[in-house]
Formats: structure tokens, sequence, C-alpha cells
């Protein structure tokens, strides 16, 4: 669990603004990290086949780094190993795809109960930051930018409930739904706007009830966007791949 533990750590955290220039994919930990910041930017699509020799490639590492960064992927469901060392990025069905919102909506409103009771004024400060980053990425239309920010916010606030496991339970339920939400929502993606603030709102007055039901809306907006039943997003792999070695600057 230590690795996803990190992972979630990491991808909470990071805000891109150089980051990711010190971290580029030089350890399996770091090539993880990367793959999953394209999941979360949109970046890489369901269904893209990975083989350790692109991998190895794109980030200029051993077959065994790739291969280590591969497994720890497989191994939280995001990859689907495949023959001849490669991997295809997970393809959530419909039914996957419910059992993840029903997975989060067994653990997302407990964790905002606890967060109610808990969270400092430095948590709450650190929510408002968050926020604001999101509310930039849509004004400025930065898709990428916002569907990650959006994901995030559920993993800050696992992070507030200070809870390593919930925290990497949650990093793993949310790397999946950003893929499911590929697969079965055509419109808008990232979560839909306003429902984030009205649950920091409802924290900030210490309404756990009101919470809990804020983040079951939440989950439910989700829940009704993913309604399609196999949508085929458009993206470019080369620009990924380049992205993914870091030739492209972030935000
Ligand atoms: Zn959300």
């Amino acid at each position: 669990m230590n690795h996803l533990r990190g992972h979630a750590e990491a991808a909470a955290t990071e805000d891109g603004l150089g980051h990711f220039k010190r971290l580029r994919g030089r350890t399996a930990d770091e090539i993880t990290r990367r793959l999953i910041r394209a999941i979360f930017e949109h970046r890489l699509p369901p269904s893209t086949r990975i083989t350790e020799d692109k991998l190895s490639r794109t980030f200029g590492v051993s077959r065994t780094l790739a291969r280590q960064a591969t497994s720890q992927l497989c191994e939280m469901g995001v990859f689907v190993k495949k023959p001849n060392h490669s991997c295809i990025v997970a393809h959530p069905s419909r039914e996957e795809a419910q059992a993840l919102i029903d997975a989060r909506r067994m653990i997302e409103p407990e964790l905002i109960r606890q967060i109610v009771r808990s969270a400092s004024k430095a948590d709450l400060q650190l929510l408002d930051e968050h926020l604001a980053l999101e509310q930039g990425a849509r004004l400025n239309g930065d898709r990428s930018r916002l569907i990650r920010l959006t994901g995030e916010f559920h993993l800050k606030l696992a992070q507030l409930a200070r809870n390593p496991y919930l925290a990497s339970f949650v990093m793993q339920l949310q790397v999946l739904t950003c893929l499911a939400i590929l697969v079965h929502t055509d419109g808008e993606a990232g979560c839909p706007r306003d429902d984030h603030e009205d649950i920091v709102e409802k924290i900030r007055q210490r309404d756990a009830d009101g919470a809990v039901l804020q983040m079951l809306k939440h989950l439910q907006h989700i829940e009704l966007d993913l309604h399609q039943n196999d949508v085929h997003p458009d993206r470019q792999l080369e620009e990924t791949f380049r992205w993914l070695a870091g030739e492209t600057e972030l935000d």
C-alpha cells in the first residue's frame, strides 16, 4: 500500500509549478506518478496500449523500471496486463463505473463527516485555495488542468481526514472514476461546477449532515453523467508521450 499512499500525496499536492521538472520520470514511483497525472488530465485515454519498451524509451529508463511502474498500476487496476510485456489503460465497463460510484458513496460521505469534526482553520484555507485554483482553470478555459484539479479536490479531502489507508483508497477510486468518465460521459468532463464550493461551505459551517448531503448530491451528479455506453475520446497520443517524457512544459 505504501506506494499508493505516496501517489495519493503526490497527486494531491503537486500543483505542477515546476515540481515535475524535479520529479521527471527517473524512478518507478516517479513514472507511476507521471502516468497517473496523465490520466487525471485525460491525456492517456482508456484502452491505450502501453508497452514496457515504449515506456522505457519515453522516460529514458531501463525496462525493469518501466515494468515496476506498470506493475504498480496493474495492482491498482489502472492498467490491465496483456501478453507480450504490454498493458492497456483500464476501460471501465458500465457495471464497473457503477461499482466505483457505489464504493465512493460508501466512503466519501463519512469522510466528509469526519472532516467537519476535525477541520482546522488551515485545512479550510487549503480547501479555499484549491477552489480558487479550480476557478482559475475554469476562467482560463484550461480543461486538462480543471479536470485534474476537480479530481484532486477529492484527494485533498481524503488527506484532510488524515487516514492514509483512506487516502490511498480514494486515490485508486478517483483515477478509475477519471477513466470511467472518459468512457461513459460525452459532455464536459470533471466535477460539476459549484458542487465543490457547496461542500466546502457546509464544512465551514460545521454542518455535518449538510456536508454529507452535498457530497451525496455531488456523487449523484457524477453518476448521472456516466450514462453513455462508450465514448471514444479523440486524443493525439504522440502529444501525450511527448508530455510524459517532459518535453512539453507543464502549466
Ligand atoms: Zn468532485
